[in-house]
């Protein structure tokens, strides 16, 4: 295992970011910090603007008002946050809670740069001059933030990805039209640039910062990273790592991602997604030293073993949490129906690999928590063994009507078991040296077709 060093805190390499986002919801949003210690010191992606009640929204939390005046520590904050939620009585009664302490995660600020967009763009009227203008402020008060409350890590600020493909914004024409006005490449720059003259000027900043890698096909993301390179001679300073932004979803990429790849073996799914971020992992690793990658939104399971072996040290992804939000109240009154429904369930992570490092039985992915059979194997991490088996988990699903907590605490023993999943993957990984390796030793359908999808990126070179 392989650890890089953040602050006196280890962080392994590959690790997999927790998103915690608590402030952008509430129900299970809540009860994922409530019951944190299932996930040990899983390293925690959190969004600035839904920690920051400078930007307003529906989930606006009181805690968050002025929230610099009154912490010097995010993991204290998180702390308070935790008391508050259990003396709220947002726990499962049946369930004790032990003592848990956030300041041993590494913490990793992200931007939730789109809605800050967008907010900006409303405040200067869709005006790109002004816009321009008071753009610099929110960036300098977004890196200050991390700075006052001590954040380990923090993502350079970015625009947020590909606007067009947002959903519900078409409807926004405004908006719309301003941002398309708007030349996305050029702002990034800029943004890069201002952040490597903040650093400059901040020779004490605490956090430690993440350039934003961009580019709409490779060789444009290959040119990005030369760019940040040239930035960095020069201001004469230097930047910790990279972050790799908009490659997370295949939806929205240009063909040139998937020149080499023939995905008629494996067929798209789940396969698609996994390109972009482990070419982009290479991409940036062959042009830069040994400091850490990060891809953004990139740490789905079908992922990780692509992007470390292509170079990057972390990812991070909601999708185990969120999974469990596909949980309707129809489906808890027919959870020991295995027959498949078509009401919403939580979904629950099979296959993977078990504490002890031997491989799970079932094919790797979500399923509906009622057609999981009652005899899986649990697989030994935390939330495993305080759920005892499959059958409890349903029991406790059931009783959403009589007693809301109980339904609360089976869904966060189904996504905090997918984190745990994941981190172990990355633990995995990391004691091979090629994917060749791990797969001789870990064998099952997603694996060989990851396998598949590596020789293919890698061919030739
Ligand atoms: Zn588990």
């Amino acid at each position: 295992m392989n650890y890089i060093n953040v602050h006196r805190k280890k962080l392994m390499v590959p690790s997999f970011f927790q998103v915690y986002n608590f402030g952008g919801g509430n129900g299970d949003k809540d009860r994922e910090i409530v019951y944190s210690e299932f996930t040990e010191d899983t390293p925690a992606l959190i969004n600035y603007y839904y920690i920051n009640n400078e930007y307003p929204h529906i989930f606006s939390n009181k805690i968050f008002d002025n929230v610099t005046d009154k912490y010097t520590n995010v993991g204290d904050l998180y702390n308070d946050i935790r008391k508050m939620l259990i003396s709220k009585g947002e726990i499962y009664g049946k369930y004790s809670s032990p003592d848990y302490d956030f300041n041993k995660k590494v913490f990793l600020l992200d931007s939730g740069a789109f809605s800050i967009i967008k907010f900006i763009a409303k405040e200067s009227d869709y005006n790109i001059d002004k816009f321009m203008d008071i753009l610099p402020l929110h960036i300098d008060r977004y890196y200050e933030f991390a700075n006052q409350l001590h954040f380990d890590i923090v993502i350079g600020f970015d625009l947020g990805g590909k606007y067009t493909e947002k959903d519900g914004e078409k409807d926004d024409d405004k908006l719309m039209a301003f941002l398309s006005s708007m030349d996305e490449d050029l702002v990034n720059n800029q943004i890069l640039e201002h952040t490597i003259r903040y650093l400059k000027n901040n020779p004490s900043y605490y956090p430690l910062v993440l350039a934003t890698v961009h580019g709409r096909t490779p060789q444009k993301y290959a040119e990005n990273t030369r760019y940040i390179l040239s930035l960095e001679q020069k201001y004469g300073t230097k930047f910790w790592g990279f972050a790799l932004g908009g490659i997370a979803s295949a939806k929205q990429l240009d063909d040139s991602w998937f020149m080499n790849i023939d995905f008629r073996p494996i067929g798209n799914k789940p396969f698609k997604d996994t390109v972009a971020p482990a070419l982009a992992s290479k991409i940036v690793r062959s042009l830069i030293d040994d400091r850490p990658i990060h891809a953004l939104g990139c740490g789905g399971y079908p992922s990780i073993l692509l992007n470390y072996f292509n170079g990057a040290t972390s990812f991070d992804a909601a999708s185990p949490v969120r999974r469990v939000g596909d949980g309707n109240e129809a489906s808890t009154k027919i959870v020991f129906n295995p027959t498949p429904s078509r009401e919403g369930f939580s979904k629950y992570f099979m296959g993977g690999i078990n504490s002890d490092g031997t491989i799970r039985e079932g094919k790797c992915g979500y399923i509906k928590l009622n057609e999981v059979p009652d005899k899986t194997e649990m697989c030994g991490c935390k939330a495993c063994n305080v759920a005892g088996n499959i059958h409890n988990i349903k029991v406790l699903y059931s009783l959403k009507s009589i007693d809301s907590e109980a339904n609360y605490f089976s869904r966060q023993l189904i996504g905090l078991h997918a984190v745990m999943q994941h981190r172990k993957l990355c633990e995995i990984a990391s004691n091979h040296h090629t994917v060749d390796e791990f797969c001789k030793k870990y064998n099952n359908d997603l694996f060989q077709g990851l396998l598949y999808v590596h020789k293919s990126i890698n061919k030739g070179s």
